[in-house]
């Protein structure tokens, strides 16, 4: 079986170490880690989530009266704050996800790519979008990248054409470098062929699967009393997980419409790092 996410990780340490405009992630603080997502329906192929965003300012929901337009309801005032992950000691700041097996099944006609790279390099268009993520690390707060907007100003969105462009280029620059073609050989493969290949596909996934480390609400400690409403909520109280470790990590197989743990005598020896029939 191929540990799909130990393959990205390997290739994330590739680019990071040979792409000066990637210099400032490092990937010792970026865990890959894998979800479901089936090739047939829609959705992300990967996302790149921060760990390092500060807590938000306190909030509240509310609810208005429809007819009056007076609050009726609102929720206890909270902040809504990062879990931390903690591997090897060294904290997490960006957790990579990749949709398994719907990643794998990328090709070139999915997206605006088709126009970018040469026809038959559906590699590319994986490549492409590991590059995307790790191009989301913001060089500077460790959070998500601030896209700048034509007039130089802050941009609404993330994903601006200026964003798409960049990361074709360092794509591009990566591939024009002579990289070990080993390195991304996995990338050159669909879901069906890995399996026919390997036996299997596994990743890398949280214990608590399908859950991940996500941002939390936290009750506040001292409510303010404003403003004043007919009904107060409370914030549920559910203990949600501040810290992971990789003790929280196991490999998982993925399958087109399901998953399945792994059985012990399945999983790879600890620290087994070799290419590219590495594992299981
Ligand atoms: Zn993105």
């Amino acid at each position: 079986m191929i540990d799909y996410t130990l393959h990205v990780r390997l290739l994330v340490e590739d680019i990071v170490a040979r792409t000066p405009a990637l210099a400032h992630v490092d990937p010792r603080r970026v865990l890959v880690f894998a979800r479901h997502g089936r090739s047939d329906a829609h959705g992300a192929f990967a996302t790149c989530h921060s760990l390092m965003l500060p807590a938000s300012e306190p909030a509240y929901y509310f609810w208005r009266d429809r007819r009056t337009g007076a609050l009726s309801r609102r929720s206890e005032w909270f902040v809504t704050r990062s879990p931390e992950v903690r591997v090897a000691g060294r904290r997490i700041s960006h957790l990579v996800s990749i949709a398994l097996p719907r990643f794998c099944d990328q090709t070139l006609t999915d997206t605006h790519k088709e126009r970018v790279y040469e026809r038959g390099e559906a590699w590319m268009a994986k490549l492409d979008t590991i590059v995307h993520e790790l191009y989301h690390v913001d060089p500077h707060e460790g959070g998500i990248r601030r896209t700048v907007a034509a007039d130089g100003r802050p941009a609404v969105q993330t994903h601006t054409p200026q964003f798409f462009r960049d990361v074709q280029r360092i794509v591009r620059e990566y591939v024009a470098g002579g990289p070990d073609p080993a390195v991304r050989e996995f990338l050159g493969l669909d879901f069906e062929g890995l399996v026919k290949r390997h036996g299997g596909v596994a990743g890398t996934v949280f214990r608590d699967f399908p859950a991940f480390p996500q941002r939390y609400r936290e009750r506040l400690a001292d409510q303010p009393r404003a403003p004043r409403a007919p009904q107060i909520v409370p914030v549920p109280p559910r203990p949600h997980r501040r810290l992971f470790t990789e003790a929280d990590l196991v490999l998982r197989e993925f399958l087109p419409n399901s998953t399945r743990r792994l059985q012990r005598g399945q999983t790879p020896e600890p620290g087994t790092r070799s290419l590219p029939d590495s594992g299981l």
